[in-house]
Protein backbone atom coordinates (compact mmCIF):
# COMPACT_ATOMS: atom_id res chain seq x y z
CA UNK A 1 0.00 0.00 0.00
CA UNK A 2 1.46 3.41 -0.71
CA UNK A 3 0.60 6.51 1.36
CA UNK A 4 -0.37 8.37 -1.46
CA UNK A 5 -1.51 7.65 -4.78
CA UNK A 6 -2.40 10.32 -7.54
CA UNK A 7 -4.89 9.20 -10.27
CA UNK A 8 -3.49 11.11 -13.50
CA UNK A 9 -0.43 12.64 -14.68
CA UNK A 10 -1.00 15.91 -16.01
CA UNK A 11 0.55 19.15 -14.29
CA UNK A 12 -1.81 19.07 -11.48
CA UNK A 13 -1.34 14.93 -10.71
CA UNK A 14 2.63 15.19 -11.23
CA UNK A 15 2.76 18.73 -9.24
CA UNK A 16 0.85 17.31 -6.28
CA UNK A 17 2.94 13.72 -6.64
CA UNK A 18 5.99 15.61 -6.15
CA UNK A 19 4.72 17.23 -3.30
CA UNK A 20 3.56 14.04 -1.67
CA UNK A 21 6.89 12.67 -1.72
CA UNK A 22 8.76 16.17 -0.66
CA UNK A 23 6.19 15.82 2.36
CA UNK A 24 7.49 12.30 3.31
CA UNK A 25 5.14 9.89 1.50
CA UNK A 26 5.58 6.98 -0.38
CA UNK A 27 3.93 7.70 -3.62
CA UNK A 28 1.98 5.86 -6.75
CA UNK A 29 1.19 7.56 -9.46
CA UNK A 30 -1.42 5.79 -11.84
CA UNK A 31 -2.15 7.41 -15.62
CA UNK A 32 -3.87 6.04 -18.73
CA UNK A 33 -1.23 7.76 -20.54
CA UNK A 34 2.36 8.37 -20.49
CA UNK A 35 2.50 11.10 -18.17
CA UNK A 36 3.44 14.28 -20.98
CA UNK A 37 1.43 12.81 -23.29
CA UNK A 38 -1.19 14.06 -21.17
CA UNK A 39 -3.33 16.96 -22.49
CA UNK A 40 -2.05 19.77 -19.83
CA UNK A 41 1.25 19.52 -22.60
CA UNK A 42 -1.21 20.72 -25.52
CA UNK A 43 -1.44 24.13 -23.86
CA UNK A 44 -0.21 27.04 -25.81
CA UNK A 45 -0.40 30.76 -24.17
CA UNK A 46 0.76 30.77 -20.77
CA UNK A 47 0.17 30.48 -16.78
CA UNK A 48 -1.02 33.99 -14.89
CA UNK A 49 0.77 35.63 -12.09
CA UNK A 50 1.16 38.84 -10.79
CA UNK A 51 4.65 39.25 -11.43
CA UNK A 52 4.64 43.18 -12.45
CA UNK A 53 7.44 42.43 -14.74
CA UNK A 54 5.18 44.47 -17.88
CA UNK A 55 2.98 46.87 -15.95
CA UNK A 56 2.55 47.40 -12.41
CA UNK A 57 0.67 44.50 -10.98
CA UNK A 58 -0.31 42.70 -7.81
CA UNK A 59 -1.78 39.55 -6.48
CA UNK A 60 -5.08 41.93 -5.49
CA UNK A 61 -5.48 42.56 -8.77
CA UNK A 62 -5.20 39.36 -10.33
CA UNK A 63 -7.64 38.29 -7.64
CA UNK A 64 -10.04 40.78 -8.60
CA UNK A 65 -9.85 40.55 -12.34
CA UNK A 66 -10.81 36.53 -11.73
CA UNK A 67 -13.55 37.25 -9.46
CA UNK A 68 -15.26 39.79 -11.82
CA UNK A 69 -14.29 36.75 -14.79
CA UNK A 70 -15.74 34.36 -12.59
CA UNK A 71 -19.01 36.41 -13.10
CA UNK A 72 -18.95 35.96 -9.26
CA UNK A 73 -19.54 32.89 -8.83
CA UNK A 74 -16.12 32.11 -7.92
CA UNK A 75 -15.38 31.41 -4.54
CA UNK A 76 -13.29 34.24 -3.25
CA UNK A 77 -11.16 33.08 -0.09
CA UNK A 78 -9.82 30.12 -3.00
CA UNK A 79 -9.45 32.92 -5.71
CA UNK A 80 -6.78 34.88 -3.26
CA UNK A 81 -5.12 31.56 -2.44
CA UNK A 82 -4.48 31.46 -6.14
CA UNK A 83 -3.49 35.11 -6.71
CA UNK A 84 -1.14 35.16 -3.63
CA UNK A 85 1.15 31.86 -4.44
CA UNK A 86 0.93 32.10 -7.93
CA UNK A 87 3.78 34.02 -8.03
CA UNK A 88 6.16 31.83 -5.84
CA UNK A 89 5.27 28.38 -7.85
CA UNK A 90 5.96 30.31 -10.70
CA UNK A 91 9.82 30.91 -9.28
CA UNK A 92 9.96 27.43 -8.06
CA UNK A 93 8.88 26.04 -11.55
CA UNK A 94 11.36 28.67 -12.94
CA UNK A 95 14.28 26.93 -10.78
CA UNK A 96 12.87 23.75 -11.50
CA UNK A 97 14.14 24.63 -15.46
CA UNK A 98 11.09 25.72 -16.99
CA UNK A 99 12.34 27.72 -20.04
CA UNK A 100 10.25 30.53 -19.83
CA UNK A 101 10.46 33.30 -22.70
CA UNK A 102 12.03 36.80 -21.47
CA UNK A 103 11.64 40.45 -22.13
CA UNK A 104 14.15 42.83 -23.24
CA UNK A 105 15.29 43.41 -19.32
CA UNK A 106 16.05 39.51 -19.15
CA UNK A 107 13.22 39.21 -16.73
CA UNK A 108 9.78 36.75 -17.26
CA UNK A 109 8.14 38.09 -20.24
CA UNK A 110 4.37 38.59 -19.64
CA UNK A 111 1.57 38.78 -22.26
CA UNK A 112 -1.94 40.34 -21.99
CA UNK A 113 -4.38 37.89 -21.86
CA UNK A 114 -7.98 38.20 -21.99
CA UNK A 115 -9.97 40.15 -18.96
CA UNK A 116 -6.46 40.74 -16.92
CA UNK A 117 -5.98 43.80 -16.64
CA UNK A 118 -2.43 44.16 -16.89
CA UNK A 119 -0.27 41.81 -18.89
CA UNK A 120 0.06 38.91 -16.01
CA UNK A 121 0.74 35.76 -18.77
CA UNK A 122 4.07 34.25 -18.31
CA UNK A 123 4.65 32.29 -21.67
CA UNK A 124 7.36 29.85 -23.60
CA UNK A 125 6.63 31.18 -26.46
CA UNK A 126 3.42 29.40 -27.72
CA UNK A 127 4.09 25.52 -26.03
CA UNK A 128 4.02 26.41 -22.70
CA UNK A 129 1.81 23.52 -21.47
CA UNK A 130 4.64 21.50 -23.23
CA UNK A 131 7.56 23.26 -21.56
CA UNK A 132 5.84 22.74 -17.58
CA UNK A 133 4.73 18.69 -18.20
CA UNK A 134 8.08 17.89 -19.36
CA UNK A 135 9.97 19.81 -16.17
CA UNK A 136 7.42 18.19 -14.08
CA UNK A 137 8.06 14.73 -15.39
CA UNK A 138 11.91 14.65 -14.62
CA UNK A 139 11.41 16.23 -10.89
CA UNK A 140 9.12 13.35 -11.08
CA UNK A 141 11.19 11.07 -12.63
CA UNK A 142 14.16 12.20 -10.12
CA UNK A 143 12.19 11.65 -7.16
CA UNK A 144 11.71 8.35 -8.53
CA UNK A 145 15.45 7.48 -9.00
CA UNK A 146 15.43 8.31 -5.30
CA UNK A 147 13.09 6.72 -3.12
CA UNK A 148 9.46 5.46 -3.08
CA UNK A 149 7.59 6.87 -6.22
CA UNK A 150 6.60 4.60 -9.04
CA UNK A 151 4.35 5.55 -12.04
CA UNK A 152 2.07 2.89 -12.96
CA UNK A 153 1.86 4.04 -16.91
CA UNK A 154 -1.15 2.92 -18.60
CA UNK A 155 -3.11 2.10 -15.83
CA UNK A 156 -6.93 3.06 -16.99
CA UNK A 157 -8.26 3.94 -13.38
CA UNK A 158 -12.12 2.47 -13.53
CA UNK A 159 -13.88 2.65 -10.12
CA UNK A 160 -12.83 4.11 -6.35
CA UNK A 161 -12.52 1.68 -3.91
CA UNK A 162 -14.65 3.06 -0.94
CA UNK A 163 -14.92 1.03 2.14
CA UNK A 164 -16.53 2.11 5.78
CA UNK A 165 -16.38 6.01 4.13
CA UNK A 166 -13.04 6.04 3.63
CA UNK A 167 -11.19 5.83 -0.07
CA UNK A 168 -9.02 3.33 -0.17
CA UNK A 169 -7.34 2.62 -3.49
CA UNK A 170 -8.94 2.72 -7.06
CA UNK A 171 -9.52 -0.32 -9.47
CA UNK A 172 -7.61 -0.09 -12.68
CA UNK A 173 -7.46 -1.91 -15.64
CA UNK A 174 -3.95 -2.55 -16.90
CA UNK A 175 -4.16 -1.34 -20.58
CA UNK A 176 -0.48 -3.18 -21.02
CA UNK A 177 -1.12 -6.59 -20.25
CA UNK A 178 -5.09 -6.55 -19.07
CA UNK A 179 -6.77 -7.70 -16.04
CA UNK A 180 -7.66 -5.66 -13.19
CA UNK A 181 -5.21 -4.23 -10.39
CA UNK A 182 -6.68 -2.89 -7.22
CA UNK A 183 -4.20 0.25 -6.14
CA UNK A 184 -4.07 1.07 -2.84
CA UNK A 185 -3.43 4.12 -0.98
CA UNK A 186 -3.99 5.97 2.42
CA UNK A 187 -4.89 8.87 0.64
CA UNK A 188 -6.07 9.50 -3.10
CA UNK A 189 -5.64 12.48 -5.45
CA UNK A 190 -7.61 12.03 -8.26
CA UNK A 191 -5.89 14.30 -10.95
CA UNK A 192 -7.58 13.19 -14.19
CA UNK A 193 -8.07 16.22 -15.94
CA UNK A 194 -11.35 17.34 -17.71
CA UNK A 195 -13.79 16.65 -20.35
CA UNK A 196 -14.40 18.57 -23.51
CA UNK A 197 -14.73 15.29 -25.65
CA UNK A 198 -18.05 15.36 -24.77
CA UNK A 199 -18.43 17.78 -27.36
CA UNK A 200 -17.88 17.07 -30.98
CA UNK A 201 -16.21 20.61 -31.65
CA UNK A 202 -13.21 20.76 -28.89
CA UNK A 203 -9.94 21.60 -28.23
CA UNK A 204 -9.35 18.68 -25.91
CA UNK A 205 -7.67 15.92 -26.48
CA UNK A 206 -9.03 12.09 -26.74
CA UNK A 207 -7.99 11.35 -23.11
CA UNK A 208 -10.30 13.73 -21.74
CA UNK A 209 -13.88 12.47 -21.09
CA UNK A 210 -14.47 13.41 -17.55
CA UNK A 211 -13.58 9.92 -15.88
CA UNK A 212 -12.27 11.08 -12.68
CA UNK A 213 -15.69 13.51 -12.44
CA UNK A 214 -18.06 10.18 -13.55
CA UNK A 215 -15.97 7.91 -10.67
CA UNK A 216 -16.62 10.51 -7.80
CA UNK A 217 -19.96 11.14 -8.92
CA UNK A 218 -20.58 6.85 -8.90
CA UNK A 219 -19.11 6.94 -5.32
CA UNK A 220 -21.70 9.44 -4.03
CA UNK A 221 -19.22 12.85 -4.16
CA UNK A 222 -21.42 15.95 -5.13
CA UNK A 223 -20.16 17.58 -8.32
CA UNK A 224 -20.40 21.29 -8.38
CA UNK A 225 -21.29 23.56 -10.79
CA UNK A 226 -21.18 21.18 -13.64
CA UNK A 227 -23.75 23.43 -16.42
CA UNK A 228 -20.28 25.49 -16.79
CA UNK A 229 -18.69 24.53 -19.97
CA UNK A 230 -16.51 27.00 -21.48
CA UNK A 231 -16.00 27.69 -24.92
CA UNK A 232 -12.67 28.98 -26.54
CA UNK A 233 -13.38 31.73 -28.98
CA UNK A 234 -10.49 30.77 -31.10
CA UNK A 235 -10.50 27.02 -32.49
CA UNK A 236 -9.76 26.50 -36.03
CA UNK A 237 -12.20 25.66 -38.64
CA UNK A 238 -13.20 22.73 -39.11
CA UNK A 239 -10.91 20.48 -36.94
CA UNK A 240 -11.38 22.41 -33.50
CA UNK A 241 -7.68 22.99 -32.83
CA UNK A 242 -6.78 25.26 -30.26
CA UNK A 243 -5.57 28.54 -31.99
CA UNK A 244 -3.84 30.40 -28.50
CA UNK A 245 -5.96 33.27 -26.58
CA UNK A 246 -1.79 34.67 -27.22
CA UNK A 247 -2.53 35.25 -30.68
CA UNK A 248 -5.01 38.27 -29.57
CA UNK A 249 -2.88 39.22 -26.67
CA UNK A 250 -0.07 39.63 -29.15
CA UNK A 251 -2.54 41.81 -31.27
CA UNK A 252 -4.44 40.05 -33.46
CA UNK A 253 -8.09 40.88 -34.72
CA UNK A 254 -11.07 39.20 -35.14
CA UNK A 255 -12.88 40.19 -38.42
CA UNK A 256 -16.11 39.28 -39.74
CA UNK A 257 -16.87 38.57 -43.51
CA UNK A 258 -17.15 42.17 -44.19
CA UNK A 259 -13.85 42.70 -42.58
CA UNK A 260 -15.63 44.44 -39.74
CA UNK A 261 -13.64 43.79 -36.42
CA UNK A 262 -16.79 43.60 -34.80
CA UNK A 263 -15.93 43.06 -31.16
CA UNK A 264 -15.81 47.01 -30.83
CA UNK A 265 -19.98 46.03 -31.15
CA UNK A 266 -19.70 43.79 -28.07
CA UNK A 267 -16.96 45.31 -25.79
CA UNK A 268 -15.75 48.53 -27.32
CA UNK A 269 -13.06 48.82 -24.48
CA UNK A 270 -11.44 45.29 -24.19
CA UNK A 271 -12.11 44.51 -28.21
CA UNK A 272 -10.77 40.79 -28.85
CA UNK A 273 -9.29 41.07 -25.09
CA UNK A 274 -12.81 40.72 -23.61
CA UNK A 275 -13.65 37.26 -21.19
CA UNK A 276 -14.07 33.82 -23.80
CA UNK A 277 -17.56 34.24 -22.87
CA UNK A 278 -18.10 37.43 -24.30
CA UNK A 279 -16.08 36.91 -27.28
CA UNK A 280 -17.50 33.61 -28.27
CA UNK A 281 -21.19 34.91 -27.48
CA UNK A 282 -20.13 37.62 -30.16
CA UNK A 283 -18.99 35.29 -32.75
CA UNK A 284 -21.61 32.99 -32.67
CA UNK A 285 -24.19 35.89 -33.06
CA UNK A 286 -21.51 36.92 -35.81
CA UNK A 287 -21.89 33.60 -37.79
CA UNK A 288 -25.98 33.23 -37.04
CA UNK A 289 -26.42 36.97 -37.76
CA UNK A 290 -24.94 35.79 -41.84
CA UNK A 291 -21.71 37.51 -41.14
CA UNK A 292 -19.31 34.69 -40.79
CA UNK A 293 -17.55 32.85 -43.69
CA UNK A 294 -17.99 28.87 -43.47
CA UNK A 295 -19.53 28.86 -39.88
CA UNK A 296 -16.45 30.81 -38.82
CA UNK A 297 -15.24 34.19 -38.09
CA UNK A 298 -11.79 34.98 -39.20
CA UNK A 299 -8.83 35.93 -36.69
CA UNK A 300 -5.96 38.30 -38.58
CA UNK A 301 -2.69 38.34 -37.53
CA UNK A 302 -1.02 39.76 -40.92
CA UNK A 303 -0.54 43.24 -39.56
CA UNK A 304 1.96 41.77 -36.52
CA UNK A 305 4.58 41.06 -38.83
CA UNK A 306 6.19 38.07 -39.94
CA UNK A 307 9.32 38.13 -37.46
CA UNK A 308 6.63 38.63 -34.79
CA UNK A 309 4.50 35.99 -35.87
CA UNK A 310 7.73 33.66 -35.95
CA UNK A 311 9.45 34.55 -32.45
CA UNK A 312 5.91 34.67 -30.44
CA UNK A 313 3.35 32.54 -32.29
CA UNK A 314 5.43 29.71 -33.66
CA UNK A 315 3.47 26.73 -32.97
CA UNK A 316 0.05 28.94 -34.18
CA UNK A 317 1.40 29.63 -37.62
CA UNK A 318 2.28 25.91 -38.31
CA UNK A 319 -0.90 24.58 -36.90
CA UNK A 320 -2.83 26.70 -39.09
CA UNK A 321 -1.04 25.94 -41.99
CA UNK A 322 -1.02 22.25 -40.75
CA UNK A 323 -4.67 22.12 -40.45
CA UNK A 324 -6.08 24.92 -42.13
CA UNK A 325 -3.80 25.34 -44.93
CA UNK A 326 -3.64 29.04 -44.01
CA UNK A 327 -0.11 30.68 -43.63
CA UNK A 328 -1.14 33.55 -40.80
CA UNK A 329 1.51 35.78 -42.18
CA UNK A 330 -0.28 36.36 -45.40
CA UNK A 331 -4.35 35.16 -44.92
CA UNK A 332 -6.22 35.32 -41.57
CA UNK A 333 -7.01 31.96 -39.81
CA UNK A 334 -10.73 30.50 -40.04
CA UNK A 335 -11.29 30.28 -36.18
CA UNK A 336 -14.69 29.67 -34.30
CA UNK A 337 -15.69 28.71 -30.46
CA UNK A 338 -15.04 25.19 -29.45
CA UNK A 339 -15.52 23.54 -26.03
CA UNK A 340 -12.37 24.02 -24.19
CA UNK A 341 -12.19 24.04 -20.37
CA UNK A 342 -15.31 22.49 -17.60
CA UNK A 343 -15.02 25.14 -14.74
CA UNK A 344 -16.85 22.35 -12.95
CA UNK A 345 -16.27 18.99 -11.28
CA UNK A 346 -15.25 17.21 -8.04
CA UNK A 347 -15.78 20.00 -4.78
CA UNK A 348 -13.14 20.15 -2.78
CA UNK A 349 -11.81 22.64 0.14
CA UNK A 350 -9.04 25.05 -0.65
CA UNK A 351 -6.71 22.08 0.37
CA UNK A 352 -8.07 19.70 -2.29
CA UNK A 353 -10.00 17.98 0.35
CA UNK A 354 -13.47 16.31 -0.72
CA UNK A 355 -16.19 14.99 1.73
CA UNK A 356 -14.86 11.08 1.75
CA UNK A 357 -12.01 10.73 4.03
CA UNK A 358 -8.71 10.24 2.43
CA UNK A 359 -10.10 11.51 -0.90
CA UNK A 360 -8.32 14.93 -2.79
CA UNK A 361 -8.46 16.57 -6.08
CA UNK A 362 -7.08 18.75 -8.06
CA UNK A 363 -6.80 20.42 -10.91
CA UNK A 364 -9.39 20.47 -13.74
CA UNK A 365 -11.33 17.88 -12.60
CA UNK A 366 -11.71 19.67 -9.26
CA UNK A 367 -13.86 22.16 -8.89
CA UNK A 368 -12.37 24.53 -5.90
CA UNK A 369 -13.98 26.94 -7.41
CA UNK A 370 -11.29 29.54 -9.12
CA UNK A 371 -13.20 29.74 -12.39
CA UNK A 372 -16.61 30.14 -11.04
CA UNK A 373 -18.61 30.58 -14.15
CA UNK A 374 -15.60 31.31 -16.50
CA UNK A 375 -12.11 30.82 -16.59
CA UNK A 376 -9.78 33.47 -17.48
CA UNK A 377 -7.20 32.27 -20.01
CA UNK A 378 -3.87 31.29 -17.98
CA UNK A 379 -5.81 30.68 -14.96
CA UNK A 380 -5.79 26.95 -15.17
CA UNK A 381 -2.52 26.07 -15.49
CA UNK A 382 -2.02 28.00 -12.50
CA UNK A 383 -4.91 26.64 -10.92
CA UNK A 384 -2.83 22.73 -11.49
CA UNK A 385 0.49 24.24 -10.03
CA UNK A 386 -0.99 25.84 -7.00
CA UNK A 387 -3.88 23.30 -5.84
CA UNK A 388 -2.05 20.47 -6.96
CA UNK A 389 1.23 21.05 -4.93
CA UNK A 390 -1.88 21.82 -1.90
CA UNK A 391 -3.73 18.93 -2.19
CA UNK A 392 -0.15 16.84 -3.04
CA UNK A 393 0.77 18.52 0.68
CA UNK A 394 -2.51 17.55 1.87
CA UNK A 395 -2.95 14.07 0.89
CA UNK A 396 0.37 13.34 2.22
CA UNK A 397 -0.06 14.65 5.77
CA UNK A 398 -3.35 12.77 5.92
CA UNK A 399 -1.22 9.73 4.93
CA UNK A 400 1.18 10.05 7.31
CA UNK A 401 -1.30 10.51 10.42
CA UNK A 402 -3.40 8.10 9.44
CA UNK A 403 -3.26 4.20 9.61
CA UNK A 404 -4.38 2.42 6.44
CA UNK A 405 -8.13 1.64 5.64
CA UNK A 406 -9.32 -1.90 5.91
CA UNK A 407 -9.61 -3.36 2.80
CA UNK A 408 -12.57 -6.19 2.34
CA UNK A 409 -11.81 -6.91 -1.68
CA UNK A 410 -15.15 -6.32 -2.09
CA UNK A 411 -15.47 -3.39 -4.73
CA UNK A 412 -13.17 -5.09 -6.45
CA UNK A 413 -15.42 -8.30 -6.49
CA UNK A 414 -18.32 -6.06 -8.05
CA UNK A 415 -15.94 -4.65 -10.73
CA UNK A 416 -14.19 -8.32 -11.78
CA UNK A 417 -18.17 -9.18 -11.90
CA UNK A 418 -19.64 -5.75 -13.86
CA UNK A 419 -16.33 -6.42 -16.25
CA UNK A 420 -17.35 -10.23 -17.05
CA UNK A 421 -20.70 -9.19 -17.58
CA UNK A 422 -19.60 -6.53 -20.28
CA UNK A 423 -17.25 -9.18 -21.75
CA UNK A 424 -19.67 -11.56 -21.88
CA UNK A 425 -21.94 -9.61 -23.89
CA UNK A 426 -21.90 -10.44 -27.70
CA UNK A 427 -24.32 -8.80 -29.51
CA UNK A 428 -25.13 -5.03 -29.44
CA UNK A 429 -24.21 -1.68 -30.55
CA UNK A 430 -20.82 -0.41 -30.78
CA UNK A 431 -20.20 2.51 -28.84
CA UNK A 432 -18.61 4.88 -31.37
CA UNK A 433 -22.08 5.68 -32.61
CA UNK A 434 -23.79 6.82 -29.36
CA UNK A 435 -20.50 8.92 -28.82
CA UNK A 436 -20.76 10.76 -31.72
CA UNK A 437 -24.11 11.38 -31.40
CA UNK A 438 -23.58 12.43 -28.29
CA UNK A 439 -21.43 14.80 -29.28
CA UNK A 440 -23.55 16.44 -32.00
CA UNK A 441 -26.34 16.75 -30.09
CA UNK A 442 -24.33 18.16 -26.74
CA UNK A 443 -22.92 20.76 -29.03
CA UNK A 444 -26.33 21.85 -31.07
CA UNK A 445 -28.53 21.98 -27.60
CA UNK A 446 -26.07 22.64 -24.95
CA UNK A 447 -23.19 24.90 -26.69
CA UNK A 448 -22.56 28.44 -26.64
CA UNK A 449 -25.88 29.73 -25.99
CA UNK A 450 -28.95 27.75 -24.36
CA UNK A 451 -32.58 27.58 -24.99
CA UNK A 452 -35.04 26.14 -22.66
CA UNK A 453 -36.56 23.87 -24.89
CA UNK A 454 -33.13 22.86 -26.70
CA UNK A 455 -32.12 21.22 -23.46
CA UNK A 456 -35.55 19.80 -22.82
CA UNK A 457 -34.82 17.75 -25.87
CA UNK A 458 -30.93 17.18 -24.94
CA UNK A 459 -32.22 15.56 -21.87
CA UNK A 460 -34.54 13.00 -23.72
CA UNK A 461 -31.77 12.60 -26.25
CA UNK A 462 -29.50 11.92 -23.08
CA UNK A 463 -31.91 9.75 -21.88
CA UNK A 464 -32.43 7.40 -25.12
CA UNK A 465 -28.56 7.48 -25.89
CA UNK A 466 -28.23 5.70 -21.80
CA UNK A 467 -30.61 3.23 -23.16
CA UNK A 468 -28.95 1.75 -25.83
CA UNK A 469 -25.76 2.12 -24.14
CA UNK A 470 -26.90 -0.64 -21.65
CA UNK A 471 -26.57 -2.71 -24.18
CA UNK A 472 -23.19 -1.75 -26.04
CA UNK A 473 -21.27 -4.68 -27.03
CA UNK A 474 -16.97 -4.70 -26.42
CA UNK A 475 -16.10 -7.00 -29.26
CA UNK A 476 -12.57 -6.82 -28.59
CA UNK A 477 -12.05 -9.38 -25.78
CA UNK A 478 -8.05 -9.44 -25.75
CA UNK A 479 -6.17 -8.24 -22.98
CA UNK A 480 -3.42 -5.92 -24.71
CA UNK A 481 -4.21 -1.93 -25.55
CA UNK A 482 -8.25 -2.80 -25.58
CA UNK A 483 -9.93 0.09 -26.63
CA UNK A 484 -12.79 -0.98 -27.34
CA UNK A 485 -13.28 -1.59 -23.89
CA UNK A 486 -11.88 1.43 -22.08
CA UNK A 487 -13.62 3.45 -25.13
CA UNK A 488 -16.80 1.94 -23.85
CA UNK A 489 -16.39 2.53 -20.07
CA UNK A 490 -15.55 6.40 -21.09
CA UNK A 491 -18.58 6.40 -23.06
CA UNK A 492 -20.70 5.68 -19.99
CA UNK A 493 -18.57 8.30 -17.60
CA UNK A 494 -19.68 11.15 -20.29
CA UNK A 495 -23.51 9.78 -20.84
CA UNK A 496 -23.53 10.34 -16.94
CA UNK A 497 -21.89 13.58 -16.80
CA UNK A 498 -24.04 15.09 -19.54
CA UNK A 499 -27.21 14.09 -17.77
CA UNK A 500 -25.70 16.01 -14.82
CA UNK A 501 -24.39 19.36 -17.04
CA UNK A 502 -28.49 19.70 -18.96
CA UNK A 503 -30.30 18.70 -15.71
CA UNK A 504 -28.18 21.97 -13.98
CA UNK A 505 -28.39 23.96 -17.02
CA UNK A 506 -31.95 23.66 -17.21
CA UNK A 507 -32.45 24.65 -13.37
CA UNK A 508 -30.18 27.61 -13.76
CA UNK A 509 -32.85 30.09 -14.89
CA UNK A 510 -30.41 33.09 -15.50
CA UNK A 511 -27.16 34.00 -17.71
CA UNK A 512 -23.67 33.94 -15.59
CA UNK A 513 -20.53 33.19 -17.49
CA UNK A 514 -20.62 30.55 -19.69
CA UNK A 515 -24.42 29.85 -19.15
CA UNK A 516 -25.76 31.74 -21.70
CA UNK A 517 -30.01 31.83 -22.01
CA UNK A 518 -30.81 34.83 -24.31
CA UNK A 519 -34.08 34.11 -24.93
CA UNK A 520 -35.83 33.73 -21.71
CA UNK A 521 -33.36 34.31 -19.07
CA UNK A 522 -31.12 36.68 -20.76
CA UNK A 523 -30.34 38.55 -17.50
CA UNK A 524 -27.90 37.25 -14.15
CA UNK A 525 -30.12 36.86 -11.09
CA UNK A 526 -28.19 37.14 -7.99
CA UNK A 527 -31.24 37.00 -5.55
CA UNK A 528 -31.69 33.19 -6.53
CA UNK A 529 -28.87 32.46 -8.24
CA UNK A 530 -24.90 33.44 -6.65
CA UNK A 531 -24.93 30.09 -5.84
CA UNK A 532 -22.99 27.14 -6.90
CA UNK A 533 -25.08 23.74 -7.82
CA UNK A 534 -24.29 20.66 -6.47
CA UNK A 535 -25.43 17.03 -8.41
CA UNK A 536 -25.19 13.83 -6.52
CA UNK A 537 -25.99 10.51 -8.07
CA UNK A 538 -29.38 8.78 -6.67
CA UNK A 539 -31.20 5.79 -8.04
CA UNK A 540 -33.43 8.05 -9.98
CA UNK A 541 -30.59 9.77 -11.48
CA UNK A 542 -28.87 13.22 -10.85
CA UNK A 543 -29.93 15.14 -7.65
CA UNK A 544 -29.81 19.15 -7.58
CA UNK A 545 -29.00 21.15 -4.40
CA UNK A 546 -27.00 24.42 -3.85
CA UNK A 547 -24.22 25.98 -1.86
CA UNK A 548 -23.31 29.43 -0.93
CA UNK A 549 -20.15 31.49 -2.89
CA UNK A 550 -17.66 32.43 -0.40
CA UNK A 551 -17.19 35.95 -0.27
CA UNK A 552 -14.50 37.97 0.98
CA UNK A 553 -14.09 41.41 -0.34
CA UNK A 554 -15.71 41.87 -3.56
CA UNK A 555 -19.41 42.27 -4.21
CA UNK A 556 -21.54 41.72 -7.53
CA UNK A 557 -21.27 44.18 -10.12
CA UNK A 558 -22.37 44.69 -13.08
CA UNK A 559 -19.74 42.83 -15.36
CA UNK A 560 -19.00 44.80 -18.43
CA UNK A 561 -15.17 44.74 -20.90
C1 LIG B 1 -5.43 22.82 -26.25
C2 LIG B 1 -5.47 23.41 -24.87
C3 LIG B 1 -4.72 24.53 -24.57
C4 LIG B 1 -4.77 25.08 -23.28
N1 LIG B 1 -4.01 26.19 -23.01
C5 LIG B 1 -4.01 26.68 -21.75
C6 LIG B 1 -3.18 27.79 -21.42
O1 LIG B 1 -2.41 28.31 -22.24
N2 LIG B 1 -3.23 28.26 -20.16
C7 LIG B 1 -4.03 27.71 -19.19
O2 LIG B 1 -4.02 28.18 -18.06
N3 LIG B 1 -4.82 26.65 -19.49
C8 LIG B 1 -4.82 26.13 -20.73
N4 LIG B 1 -5.61 25.05 -21.02
C9 LIG B 1 -6.30 24.36 -19.93
C10 LIG B 1 -5.29 23.55 -19.13
O3 LIG B 1 -4.25 23.15 -19.96
C11 LIG B 1 -5.93 22.32 -18.51
O4 LIG B 1 -7.07 22.68 -17.79
C12 LIG B 1 -4.96 21.66 -17.55
O5 LIG B 1 -3.72 21.43 -18.17
C13 LIG B 1 -5.52 20.36 -17.00
O6 LIG B 1 -4.51 19.73 -16.26
P1 LIG B 1 -4.82 18.45 -15.41
O7 LIG B 1 -3.54 18.04 -14.79
O8 LIG B 1 -5.97 18.72 -14.52
O9 LIG B 1 -5.32 17.35 -16.47
P2 LIG B 1 -4.60 16.72 -17.78
O10 LIG B 1 -3.38 17.42 -18.17
O11 LIG B 1 -5.68 16.56 -18.78
O12 LIG B 1 -4.15 15.29 -17.25
C14 LIG B 1 -5.07 14.28 -16.94
C15 LIG B 1 -4.31 13.05 -16.52
O13 LIG B 1 -5.23 12.11 -16.01
C16 LIG B 1 -5.00 10.85 -16.59
N5 LIG B 1 -6.28 10.14 -16.63
C17 LIG B 1 -7.48 10.59 -17.08
N6 LIG B 1 -8.41 9.64 -16.94
C18 LIG B 1 -7.79 8.57 -16.38
C19 LIG B 1 -8.19 7.28 -15.99
N7 LIG B 1 -9.45 6.84 -16.15
N8 LIG B 1 -7.26 6.44 -15.46
C20 LIG B 1 -5.97 6.83 -15.31
N9 LIG B 1 -5.54 8.04 -15.66
C21 LIG B 1 -6.44 8.91 -16.18
C22 LIG B 1 -4.40 11.12 -17.94
O14 LIG B 1 -3.59 10.03 -18.33
C23 LIG B 1 -3.56 12.37 -17.66
O15 LIG B 1 -2.31 11.98 -17.18
C24 LIG B 1 -5.58 24.48 -22.30
C25 LIG B 1 -6.32 23.36 -22.59
C26 LIG B 1 -6.29 22.84 -23.88
C27 LIG B 1 -7.16 21.65 -24.17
Amino acid sequence: MHDVVVVGAGCAGMRAAIEAFDTGADVGVVSKLHPTRSHSGAAEGGINAALGNSAEDSPEKHAFDTVKGSDYLGDQDAIEILANEAPGDIYQLEHWGCVFSRNDEGKLAQRPFGAAGSPRTVYSADITGHVLIHVLYEQTMKRAAQGPLHVYEEFFAWRLAIEGGRCVGVICWDLVNGGLKLVTGKSIVLATGGMGRIYRATTNAYACNGDGMAMALRAGLPLKDMEFMQFHPTTLYPSGVLITEGCRGEGGFLINRDGERFMARYAPNALELASRDVVSRSETTEIEGGRGVNGSVLLDLRHLGAERILTRLPGSRELAMTFAGVDPIYDPIPVRPGAHYHMGGVATDNWGATEVDGLYAAGEVACVSVHGANRLGGNSLMETITFGRRAGQAAAEHALSSSPGSISGAPLADAERDLGRLLARKEGERPWKIRDELGSSMLENFGVFRYGERMAKQLEIIAGLRERFENVVVEDKGDVFNTDLTGAIELGYMLDLAWVMVQAGIARTESRGAHSRPADFPERDDEKFLKHSITRWTDDGPELSDQEVRMTKWQPEVRSY
